[in-house]
């Protein structure tokens, strides 16, 4: 277990790494100062650097030997549009940004593996450092592959992580096949009559019907699929009116649909299409449904997710390795990379006590303490999966 042991020497620049990037927190699409400072010290490892692929996304390529396979580990950069709580001197620098959901950690993670990878070069194939942009909603993931990640960087098989708020220091969490949800947003919009809200029998009220099929949703989870099929349909705005005495013409009703399969959300689509037109029409109303999927679910190869839980009980034991991780019902759209490429997501606990913020939350940290032991994480990968041919 040379690999940790090793990052732990230089774990004190990990965490200045990581601060400084806490301190700078960058939206999606807007990670300029974050991908300098990526591409600059991937450059100082002696790695390429290529850049531009969705936006600000940066793949570093490190080559050893002769052997053609290639795996690829991945990183997100973005932050969040929250104003941080904490106090500590590593806090946001720019109001309203915040490093929320412990990318800079993730980052710095895969930065600290970089430079053992570049250092030691005790593997023989190639490895694509992948610092992906905007995973928060807004499609970083999808843009590189867009881009032509895959085409530009073939790859054997590609892996990610995530902090895990709650999850014990020195704990690894995954499970094969389906992980995380896939994720579709969605609004129907609802066309009545306006009337004088004294004389409701002149309108056709878009707000009573509103009401009625954002009630009737439900009834798709509770009484059209097995108890067992895990689906969620969440109505999270309801947007009509602007006046005390005015029933208005139309109104609005959105949210988010979460499942396992894109079997499931297109059952789901067919079926909110069929409830909000045919109770809009009951009541003399129209309705129309605007679905899109922004996240695809998010599927581990089962041999890739074996190997990535092998490789992590390696460094913390197979006690602290759990294989067999609950279900998801959030999104990662690391998902839209899993669809091309066999490969495997794992979360790494971000400690308890202080650290078992939730992600999202205005007093969430990175746990710099995760550090080492997440870069070894990726650095063992590629030592086990391009393991040098000793001899030639
Ligand atoms: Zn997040
Ligand atoms: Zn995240």
């Amino acid at each position: 277990m040379g690999s940790l042991k090793q990052i732990e020497k230089f774990h004190d620049e990990l965490t200045l790494w990581r601060r400084d990037i806490h301190a700078h927190p960058e939206l999606g699409f807007e990670e300029n100062r974050t991908s300098d400072l990526v591409s600059e010290k991937l450059s100082s490892f002696g790695i390429d650097v290529h850049r531009g692929l969705g936006k600000t996304g940066v793949v570093g390529t490190l080559r050893v030997g002769n052997q053609t396979t290639a795996i690829g580990l991945r990183a997100d950069m973005d932050a969040l549009p929250i104003m941080e709580g904490n106090t500590f001197d590593h806090k946001s620098v720019y109001d309203g940004k915040m490093h929320a959901c412990g990318h800079d950690g993730h980052t710095t993670m895969l930065l600290g593996a970089a430079r053992y990878l570049a250092e030691t070069k005790n593997f023989e194939g190639c490895v694509h450092f992948i610092f992906q942009p905007a995973e928060e909603g807004l499609g970083g993931g999808d843009a590189m592959v867009q881009d032509g990640l895959f085409e530009q960087f073939p790859m054997d098989a590609i892996f990610g992580m995530h902090n895990r708020p709650g999850a014990p220091f020195g704990q690894f969490i995954i499970r094969s096949g389906p992980m995380m949800a896939g994720g579709a947003f969605f609004d129907i919009t609802i066309d009545g009559k306006g009337a004088h809200a004294g004389r409701p029998e002149n309108s056709i009220d878009p707000v009573l019907v509103a009401s009625h099929i954002t009630t009737a949703l439900q009834s798709i989870i509770s009484r059209n699929l097995k108890a067992t099929e895990p689906l969620v349909i969440s109505v999270t705005k309801i947007h009509s009116g602007s006046a005390y005495n005015v029933i208005p013409q139309s109104a609005i009703l959105s949210g988010t649909v979460r499942a396992f399969s894109s079997e499931m959300l297109a059952f789901a689509e067919a079926r909110m299409l069929d409830i909000a037109q045919n109770v809009a029409s009951a009541f003399g109303a129209t309705a129309a449904l605007d679905f899109q999927i922004k996240f695809l679910p998010l599927i581990n190869t089962e041999s890739e997710a074996e190997f990535a839980a092998d490789t992590a009980a390696e460094l913390v034991g197979e006690e602290n390795m759990d294989r067999n991780g609950p279900l998801i019902m959030g999104s990662e759209d690391f998902s839209f990379m899993l669809n091309r490429c066999p490969g495997a997501y794992i979360n790494i606990g971000n400690g308890g006590g202080q650290s078992d913020c939730e992600v999202h939350n205005p007093g969430y940290d990175f746990n710099d303490d995760i550090l080492s032991l997440g870069s070894s994480y990726y650095a063992r990968l590629v030592e086990r999966r391009l393991v040098k041919q000793e001899g030639l």
